[in-house]
């Protein structure tokens, strides 16, 4: 095993690994937030690296954001523009505020779209706590929270927002009350994925150069809009130099942005030790299943292992006959991470495993975390489980991931992994390939606008440019490859 103790040992290629190849800020205190510099202990390093224009970009955006954050001089000024429906002059500091709004990985997904989007306008990025946020991630900029203060005068509002609040966007722009000529002070852009046509125009550039005037955005989302971002003039150069890697946004974002807490931290870590450091081998199964009913579903216990055997991912069992077996020493120990709100899955594949001989002589141990029967988004350990296992799955060798589910992606991006995609079921049948490879480790942006800004006309935005493309696990979705 590794020696996870030894964690403040510097030498030049260890320091490149432990801030993740420059991506991560010096200075921070360790203590508080001890996965910052550890979870490198537990991975690989990453084949991908970011580029120094992203590196240099995020330290100059950590210079802004300390500049204007919260209680500096620019912040409260900024905060005095609310008090007037439009601003006569241009302040020093424009803010994005992101919402707390939907499940955990959703969250994660959003709240790095709109941290993006805030480097593409220059824009300092405030978080509203919602129920947990302070309680599941670290601080991820250096002396400066990023937190919105809980005295912020809008913040009694954000419940309430929706398509119809008057100062949504998507509203003004339906009902022609957008006037050019005046600056508003603040504006809210509704991007969850009910949104309508109004609303998407967020993605045309003549939108964008009205919004970028308004100095608070306030934002609620449920999706990973950055690949419609790379459709918008202006914003795509940009980030053709951020990420010359394209499908490495999540991978780098995800990692600069999301420090699990010190006890979320010991979830993991001690999840990690006691049961898949050992290993020479670690897959990991996440099993999210969207059908009505309570399971677990022959129909996807079958789909598990024709996908897993057919990929070789697991080896098959010997049902026949119990062979005089030669001893192989030393064994082969891959070990099975699954992750499930329903504990019938691994339960099975463990029967499974113990019960027979594997055909390769392989040791199989299967092993889930928590079994939380269903989703209690309030609750807070609950959602701390939740990150632990989206982060244990990331630290796989090999993983399987289900159709549609926000909770994969997280954990394919910060692993920088290819899942093998389930592919959904319909009418409770697996289907026939069970599973498929991902042509990219970026997330799936689920609810993308089909609209040429210029033409005015419906377009399909998979086929414009060709990393943008329709996801392998829903039609209509658009990701980065
Ligand atoms: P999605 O619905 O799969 O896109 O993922 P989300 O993370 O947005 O919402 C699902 C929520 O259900 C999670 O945040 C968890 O609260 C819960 N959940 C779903 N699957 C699991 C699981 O395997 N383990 C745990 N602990 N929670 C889960």
């Amino acid at each position: 095993g590794r020696d996870y103790s030894n964690v403040t040992a510097t030498n030049d290629s260890n320091d490149s690994d432990r801030l993740l190849g420059g991506l991560l800020a010096t200075g921070f205190d360790e203590a508080t937030c001890l996965s910052r510099y550890q979870s490198s202990l537990y991975r690989k390093p990453s084949p991908y690296k970011p580029s120094p224009y992203l590196l240099s970009k995020l330290r100059s955006y950590e210079t802004l954001h300390k500049r204007c954050g919260p209680g500096t001089e620019p912040y409260k000024k900024a905060l005095t523009q609310l008090d007037q429906d439009h601003i006569d002059n241009n302040g020093e500091c424009k803010y994005v505020v992101w919402v707390s709004f939907s499940g955990l990985g959703n969250r994660i997904l959003s709240l790095a779209s709109v941290f993006l989007y805030a480097l593409l306008t220059d824009r300092v990025l405030l978080v509203d706590r919602g129920k947990d946020m302070e309680d599941l991630f670290c601080e991820p900029f250096p002396d400066m929270s990023w937190l919105l203060p809980l005295d912020f005068p809008l913040t009694s509002q954000f419940d309430g927002l929706n398509q119809d609040s008057s100062r949504c966007y998507g509203h003004m722009l339906k009902n022609h009350v957008v006037d050019n000529d005046k600056t508003l002070s603040h504006l809210y852009l509704h991007l969850v994925h009910d949104y309508g046509d109004h609303d998407k125009m967020f993605f045309c550039q003549g939108d964008q150069t009205f919004i970028g005037k308004v100095p608070w955005l306030v934002v609620k989302t449920d999706n990973y809009f950055v690949p419609s971002l790379w459709l918008i003039p202006g914003f795509d150069e940009e980030l053709d130099k951020l990420f010359p890697q394209k499908e490495t946004v999540f991978h780098h974002l995800g990692r600069y942005l999301f420090h699990p807490t010190n006890q979320v931290w010991g979830l993991v870590t001690r999840y990690y030790e006691a049961y898949l450091s050992n290993a020479d081998e670690k897959i990991g199964i996440q099993v999210r299943v969207f059908d009505v009913g309570a399971g677990p579903f022959q129909h996807v216990m079958d789909q598990i292992s024709s996908c897993t055997r057919k990929e070789k991912l697991l080896p098959e069992v010997d049902t026949v006959i119990e062979r005089s077996r030669r001893v192989t020493i030393p064994k082969k120990h891959k070990a099975v991470l699954v992750t499930s709100l329903n504990s019938g899955y691994s339960e099975n594949l463990k029967s499974m495993y113990w019960e027979y001989p594997t055909l390769t002589g392989e040791i199989i141990g299967v092993h889930q975390p928590s079994q939380e029967g269903y989703q209690q988004t309030e609750k807070k350990m609950h959602n701390g489980k939740a990150l632990a296992e989206m982060y244990l799955l990331s630290m796989t060798d090999s993983l399987v991931t289900s159709a549609w589910s926000t909770f994969g992606y997280v954990a394919q991006g910060l692993g920088g992994l290819k899942p093998w995609i389930l592919y959904k079921p319909e009418n409770r049948t697996a289907p026939d390939p069970a599973c498929g490879r991902a042509m990219s480790m970026e997330p799936c942006f689920h609810a993308p606008p089909f609209y040429d800004c210029k033409a005015k006309t419906g377009v399909d935005t998979g086929k414009l440019v060709p990393h943008v493309r329709h996801c392998e696990d829903m039609s209509w979705g658009l990701k980065l490859v």
